[in-house]
């Protein structure tokens, strides 16, 4: 399976200064080079070179190597745009949007992604620095950073190119890997279902249940120290907000890491697969008070989802995503569904059949259920194929 590996340049401002630059340099040789595409209708990298590749190395200062990217990416914008055109992106032949795409070059913004090859980067990882090329020469002794899972993944599984990305005045390197998967457990004995929500994180049909409280506590502390770091308004106000802002993103990762790491690894030592409910259905669903409403809509849901998903798919246990529409008012016993069986937020007791149990347990033993029924339904497996973890 293929899995995008972020890690962080931490270039000195001497380094800094050669890959801005550079980024400069290349899109602005990319942007020249889409114009000459289009003047000479030369939209194939063959017909580009002949015309654009002595001017670009010669003008920009690129190596040989950055000279054919920069061609390349002119010509794989025109084969993108010519995608975009027949597939109706820009409306229909002979309006005015359509026209416009068609009567104008492509252009690239300076701080473009810019691909580079094996030629151009190499990795040290026991040291974490790259050796990367700019139009300032070589630098060597690149100091770079992320999560040790990440690292220890890149170190192993890279493969083709990185793009190296400048994001919020931050450097960063994006890598492919290619990691093998466990094939998939294709007769699953059970589910377990994974409950996803606010005051509880994660409760699954097991009984394991993570506690949002202590985030969530944190995360508001955060939003208002933030929040009143915005209102000063002050240069340095905003820069110690949007620091803030970055390391609640990491922490938050941190912990969705954790949790999908572990409840992975209890459905395949059990021989099971994982049942969730289709994201968007946990903000549809809920009705909450204003604070609360925050609360969830900044907590990254969809990236839990997506860490239980890509290590299932790593470790070979089938996924399923199911409806979840009453998962919070059904009863698990006897499946009478009525919005009276829930007194509280975190409490279930049906009407019917007077079963009383944890509000959230009784979901993940309904989504655990649901799962299965879909699993013998005929339901595939479903992960993404290309996943951004780090
Ligand atoms: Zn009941």
């Amino acid at each position: 399976m293929k899995l995008v590996v972020r890690v962080k340049l931490l270039p000195t401002p001497l380094q800094a200064a050669a890959l801005e630059a550079t980024l400069h340099a290349c899109n602005g040789a990319a942007t020249w080079a889409a114009q000459v595409a289009f003047e000479r209708d030369a939209r194939r990298p063959l017909g580009l070179r002949k015309h654009a590749y002595a001017e670009i190395r010669e003008r920009w200062g690129l190596g040989a190597q950055a000279a054919q990217h920069a061609i390349k990416k002119a010509c794989d914008a025109y084969t993108t745009l010519k995608a975009n055109l027949r597939g109706g992106r820009y409306g229909r032949p002979g309006t005015k949007r359509h026209t416009r795409a068609l009567s104008k070059p492509v252009v690239f913004r300076p701080e473009a992604a810019q691909p580079y090859d094996d030629r151009m980067l190499s990795w040290q990882h026991q040291t974490r620095t790259v050796s990367i090329w700019t139009t300032a020469g070589r630098l060597k002794g690149v100091v770079f950073t992320g999560q040790a899972e990440q690292l220890a993944v890149l170190a192993e599984y890279r493969q083709g190119e990185s793009d190296l990305v400048r994001q919020g005045g931050e450097w960063f390197l994006i890598a492919t890997c290619e990691l093998p998967e466990n094939t998939l457990n294709a007769h699953p004995v059970g589910f377990v279902g994974v409950d996803l929500g606010i005051v509880n994180i994660a409760v699954t049909s097991d009984g394991e249940c993570h506690s949002g409280r202590r985030i969530n506590r944190q995360r508001e502390n955060d939003r208002a120290l933030r929040s009143k770091l915005q209102k000063k308004g002050t240069k340095s106000a905003k820069r110690r907000a949007k620091k803030r802002a970055s390391k609640e993103a990491r922490r938050n990762k941190d912990i969705n890491h954790k949790i999908s790491k572990r409840i992975v690894a209890e459905a395949e030592r059990t021989g099971r697969g994982i049942a969730l409910e289709e994201l968007t259905g946990i903000r549809e669903r809920a009705r909450l008070s204003k604070p609360q409403r925050t609360t969830l809509h900044s907590w990254p849901f969809a990236q839990l989802g997506s860490f239980i998903a890509y290590k299932a798919k790593k470790a070979g246990v089938p996924v399923v995503h199911v409806n979840p529409a009453y998962t919070s008012q059904e009863c698990s016993q006897c499946h009478h569904t009525a919005r009276s069986n829930r007194p509280s937020q975190a409490r279930f007791a049906c009407k019917v059949c007077g079963f009383v149990e944890h509000a959230d347990h009784n979901s993940s033993h309904n989504i655990s259920r649901r799962g299965w029924m879909a699993w013998v339904c005929g339901a595939r497996s479903t992960a993404p194929a290309l996943m951004l973890v780090a």
